[in-house]
């Protein structure tokens, strides 16, 4: 195996390699952070091949006592059901995906049936920034079974590195800075928001299409 940081890099430009994964401009996260670098889970998602690469590769760099024994993967809808499928085959457990409702990440009753006791469950995220949505997922375990143990997160680019209450392993954990809405320099210098990628047309019919309306503009 390469070295975490050569490997990383290699990663990394295999995600550049499906067509501007990363891009520069002035977007909008699922959790209202702001960011100046995008990664399009949408493009990595269109190749399963690669998904289940990436998978693949996680677990076997992982496959030590805490990643065994897991009877559960459950994955935050929608970026990282793909992925958290091939995590759960090469694990050769059970699968489960989440649907936000009421801004809560909730399982369907079908899926809540398989959170049983002292089963030992791994969350699978695509993008982590905040871990808003792992949390969230986390959360809904403690409300269908407290005896449920969250072993750990797997995700497929840490970029913001916060710390959780389990481990997390990441295919690639380089940070990319982000900016709370408030605070966001690129606001500031009134930079054109992407309103195609991410959440930003929501931000945008919310604040205004002028930057002087924009919360990090306000006094
Ligand atoms: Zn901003």
């Amino acid at each position: 195996l390469l070295a975490e940081e050569e490997r990383e890099d290699w990663f990394i430009s295999r995600f550049e390699k499906y067509g501007a994964v990363v891009l520069k401009g002035h977007f909008v996260g699922a959790s209202g952070v702001h960011f100046d670098c995008y990664i399009d889970k949408d493009l990595i998602n269109s190749d399963p091949v690669f998904v289940e690469e990436l998978a693949n590769f996680l677990v076997l760099v992982n496959n030590d006592r805490w990643m065994n024994q897991i009877d559960l993967v459950i994955a935050p809808a929608s970026g990282a059901i793909l992925f958290g499928g091939f995590i759960a085959y090469h694990l050769s457990c059970n699968f489960a995906f989440t649907k936000k409702l009421d801004g809560q990440e909730v399982l369907r009753p079908s899926f809540r049936k398989l959170v049983r006791k002292d089963c030992r469950i791994l969350i699978a995220e695509d993008i982590m920034n905040r871990a808003k949505s792992v949390r969230e997922v986390a959360a809904e375990v403690q409300r269908i079974n407290p005896s449920a143990k969250i072993v750990g997160a797997a995700v497929i680019w840490d970029r913001g590195g916060v710390e959780l209450p389990f481990p997390t392993r990441a295919v690639v954990s380089k940070r990319l800075p982000f900016w709370e809405a408030k605070n966001c320099d690129l606001c500031r210098r009134k930079i054109k928001i992407n309103p195609e990628l991410g959440h930003g047309r929501e931000f945008l019919e919310q604040f205004s299409l002028n930057p002087s309306y924009w919360p990090a503009n306000k006094k």
